[in-house]
């Protein structure tokens, strides 16, 4: 074992300039994925600065609407909170179809979104993988790749991102706020993460000094209805094979407002621009669905073993569609 040192940050800015202090530290949330991936020998950090204890717990409602939700935020209290049960069921029932009842007592907003790819290679150190030893080489484009991505994926990696809140907050497009040393900037959830490219060892654009301070959702309008659904191997404790959170507005028998975004598809949370862009002004039917889903996964390249993934996808996409847009 690497030995490693420990602090428990008592405020925000000591959290930062703690980090700024010591490269390779790691913040440490719930640890339900960082202290396994320290067990497994893939994350090896000098310092864990503990921010689990910060006064980032909250999640409040401002005076335009918006739902700020902090980033030590348990999954548990997100998911039962009942402003985002009533105004973003989305977001709610992404979190519940993720893991367990006790690792989402302990697991954090901030920790879910950066948890890591579920990859076999990327957590065997014995084996070869770009993402974790650049320049090794992607074994699971050859070798087991069932639940990995069929869509933005590159010769250097084919992993999947595994978070289900990250996919409902894609689609309600949130905001990532983030605090370094130079101060607070924010990103669009959609953009927070990031494709492979050339460069897998990066999942997302967060700076290694930066802290996940809060998560905002804006203010939905009236009639505006959401879900989330995904598909797995087992009914518990399992990640998505494909999943989508849908974010739909009908009026008068046509679609105002429709985002999608497709999880377990990707090496990010995949936002179905094409298939928003056919969505937006036409008729609320099962036909319309149908065309503006197969126009986003025209874009799919399924490797050997997960073409099933892309059939998975639309079915999942178009039931949600007509789900929600049949509600009163
Ligand atoms: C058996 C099992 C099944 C699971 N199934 C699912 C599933 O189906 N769906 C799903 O979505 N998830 C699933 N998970 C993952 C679980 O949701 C994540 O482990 C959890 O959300 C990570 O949160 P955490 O607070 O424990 O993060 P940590 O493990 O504490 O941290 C994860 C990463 O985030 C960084 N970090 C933490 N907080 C911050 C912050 N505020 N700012 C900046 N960086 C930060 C850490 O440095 C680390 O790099 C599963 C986990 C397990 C063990
Ligand atoms: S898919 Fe990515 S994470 Fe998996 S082995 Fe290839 S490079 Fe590593």
């Amino acid at each position: 074992m690497k030995p490693f040192g420990y602090l428990r940050a008592r405020s925000v800015a000591e959290a930062v300039r703690e980090s700024a202090a010591h490269p390779g530290a790691r913040f440490l949330g719930g640890g339900t994925n960082l202290v396994d991936l320290m067990k497994l020998g893939v994350e090896t950090p000098g310092l864990l600065i503990d921010v689990s204890r910060l006064p980032l717990d909250r999640v409040t409602e401002s005076a335009d609407g918006a739902l700020r939700i902090g980033g030590t935020v348990r999954n548990s209290d997100l998911a039962a909170h009942p402003a985002v049960r009533t105004r973003y069921p989305a977001l709610s029932q992404a979190l519940l179809a993720g893991a367990s009842g006790q690792l989402r007592n302990t697991a954090t907003t901030g920790g879910n979104l950066l948890q890591r790819t579920r990859c076999p290679y990327f957590q065997d150190t014995s084996k070869p993988c770009n993402k974790r030893e650049p320049g090794s080489g992607c074994p699971a484009r050859e070798g087991v790749h069932r639940d990995l991505a069929v869509l933005g994926h590159s010769t250097a990696c084919v992993a999947t991102h595994p978070s289900d809140m990250a996919v409902a907050l894609a689609a309600l497009d949130a905001t990532v706020v983030l605090l370094g040393p130079d101060g607070a900037r924010t990103v669009s959830a959609t953009g927070f993460h990031r494709l492979p490219g050339d460069d897998p060892v990066t999942d997302t654009v967060i700076r290694p000094d930066e802290l996940i301070t809060e998560v905002l959702l804006p203010p939905l309008p009236d009639g505006t209805v959401s879900l989330y659904r995904k598909a797995r191997d087992r009914a518990s404790f399992a990640f998505a094979l494909a999943s989508v959170a849908v974010v739909l507005h009908v009026r008068d028998g046509r679609t105002e407002h429709a985002a999608l975004a497709f999880g377990g598809l990707a090496h990010r949370p995949w936002r179905a621009r094409a298939a928003e862009e056919i969505l937006r002004g036409a008729p609320a039917t099962e036909g319309t669905y149908e065309a503006a889903v197969d126009a986003e996964l025209a874009a799919a390249r399924p490797l050997r073993d997960n073409a099933f993934k892309v059939t998975l996808a639309r079915r999942l996409a178009v039931d949600a569609l007509a789900e929600l847009a049949a509600r009163p």
